[in-house]
């Protein structure tokens, strides 16, 4: 197991207080390992500052090659990877290996394409005598900073679009999730120039904080909590960083009395559970129409109660446990505090799924209404609530009625009924019949409270690139 930082082009181990990096379906400690220093973070900014001046300087062809060697890498060792993924975040060794590394391979090999062929205003006279022209250049030094929900894919989204865009990165994984990244730091160290990427270790409070107040830093890039987010722009004011904040989420699920209710049952199932519901668009909030909703309801929660969790044999679970203790008492809080409701019914579920480790039983909370906390606040866990709804105006307005906007998804087979919801639904992104299914060409980000700043596609290179006018005279 690789336990040591990179700055440049050493390896070095913390130096300052250390954190238990546990395995969330034991609650057994996996290592130990220590956060960076003021020092060490410096010299990983100071890494990527003698970098950014050749980086930046080389062709969109050559920084391609390198992602493509990244992503052959990481492919030739997607069972290490995936072995190493499930151990740190309790994730079904099935889950990591089959549905998160080949989507982290193609966003590898997504930038290295992508970064050959972006596009901007042509080249010409708009004023006598004067040829202008745009450039996309990189902004400078990223300081990146990653959630424990999916610690590999998140570092893909991050460092992908940032390198191939020609910056140079100080990445800081989650305090709880930072073995995968601390084994990318081998891969990236054997592939690309000193300090291209630097990797440090710590918490928030500490590390992160560093980060996002250092002076040489010229955009942020975090993935994480609203409150965390705000934070993120509190100190980006003092030097006018950019930054890119992917906040949470609590998707809005409308489902109409016309639609196929099989169809609906088996992707909540699936999209309202996956990775054990700690995930930003997790189908979590669901609004059911009247005329279906007890059947809705009823289906619903028997297929949930099927869902397996914390089977000896990895391979036959469908989801893992949450990412610790504190989430997991924090889910069965916001569970409780619904129960003690007169009108809510948890229907499945509901309660800690095992005396070891961290898991939480996939939970049903019906007949919620729109001011209910369990409908308004992100829980971050396998708890999906139902409301029952009359109309598609009332349906559009409570969906929009949330501080969040990630992503959200309307089940009908009324074309002309989905296309409406597609128009007003405030959401970064709005699924049809489906939820969930995302892919590197199609922008991931939020609206409202979510944040904002596009993961994947191209929409991400423009993010990590700046856009500059030069003119020549030559009248
Ligand atoms: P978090 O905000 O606690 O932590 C995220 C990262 O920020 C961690 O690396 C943490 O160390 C760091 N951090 C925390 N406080 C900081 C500070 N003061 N300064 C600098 N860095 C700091 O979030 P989490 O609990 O790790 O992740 C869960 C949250 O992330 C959820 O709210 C979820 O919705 C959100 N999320 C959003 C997306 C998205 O794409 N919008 C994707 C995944 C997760």
């Amino acid at each position: 197991m690789d336990k040591q930082m990179l700055i440049g082009s050493r390896f070095e181990a913390g130096t300052e207080s250390e954190e238990q990096i546990l395995n969330p379906k034991t609650g057994e400690t996996v290592v130990g390992l220590a956060e960076a220093s003021h020092a060490q973070i410096d010299a990983a900014v100071d890494a990527a500052e003698k970098a950014f001046v050749s980086w930046s300087m080389t062709t969109p062809g050559e920084r391609s090659s390198y992602l493509l060697k990244i992503a052959d890498a990481i492919e030739r060792d997607a069972d290490g990877f995936a072995a190493l993924e499930s151990l740190n975040c309790g994730k079904p060794i099935n889950a990591v290996r089959n549905d998160e590394i080949p989507a982290i391979v193609d966003c590898w090999r997504f930038f290295a394409g992508a970064i050959r062929s972006l596009h901007a205003t042509v080249a010409g006279e708009y004023l006598p005598g004067h040829t202008s022209m745009i450039r996309r250049d990189p902004v400078g030094i990223i300081g990146s900073i990653a959630p424990w929900n999916y610690p590999l894919m998140m570092m893909a989204w991050k460092l992908a679009p940032a390198i191939a865009g020609g910056n140079t990165v100080v990445f800081k994984p989650s305090e709880q999730t930072p073995l995968t990244a601390l084994k990318m730091a081998k891969l990236l160290a054997d592939i690309l120039p000193e300090g291209v990427v630097n990797i440090v270790l710590g918490r928030g409070e500490t590390v992160g904080n560093a980060l996002i107040n250092h002076p040489k830093i010229n955009m942020v890039s975090i993935t994480g909590d609203v409150a965390t987010g705000k934070k993120v722009l509190a100190a980006a004011s003092k030097t006018v960083k950019r930054t890119h904040l992917e906040l949470g989420g609590k998707a809005p699920v409308i489902v109409y009395n016309d639609a196929d209710l099989e169809a609906v049952v088996s992707g909540i199932r699936a999209f309202g559970y996956y990775n054990a519901g700690q995930d930003c668009t997790a189908a979590c909030r669901i609004y059911a129409e009247a005329g279906i909703y007890e059947k809705f309801v009823a289906d619903l929660s028997s297929a949930v109660s099927s869902i397996r969790y914390n089977q000896a044999d990895d391979t036959e679970n469908e989801i893992g446990p949450l990412i610790s203790k504190r989430q997991r008492d924090r889910v069965a809080s916001f569970v409780e505090r619904a129960s003690d409701v007169k009108h809510i019914e948890i229907t499945a579920g509901g309660r800690p799924g095992s005396d070891q480790g961290f898991f939480f039983q996939p939970t049903v909370v019906a007949g919620a209404t729109q001011e209910d906390e369990i409908v308004r606040r992100e829980v971050f866990g396998p708890v999906v609530s139902v409301t029952r709804f009359s109309g598609e105006e009332q349906a559009l307005a409570w969906a929009n009625d949330s501080d969040y906007g990630l992503a959200s998804s309307v089940w009908t087979k009324d074309i002309s009924k989905a296309m409406r919801a597609a128009a007003r639904l405030q959401y970064g992104c709005t699924w049809v019949n489906t939820h969930f299914m995302l892919c590197n060409e199609m922008p991931h980000g939020g609206v409202k409270q979510s944040g904002y700043g596009k993961d994947m596609s191209i929409y991400a290179l423009e993010d990590y690139t700046v856009v500059r006018h030069v003119m020549i005279n030559h009248g």
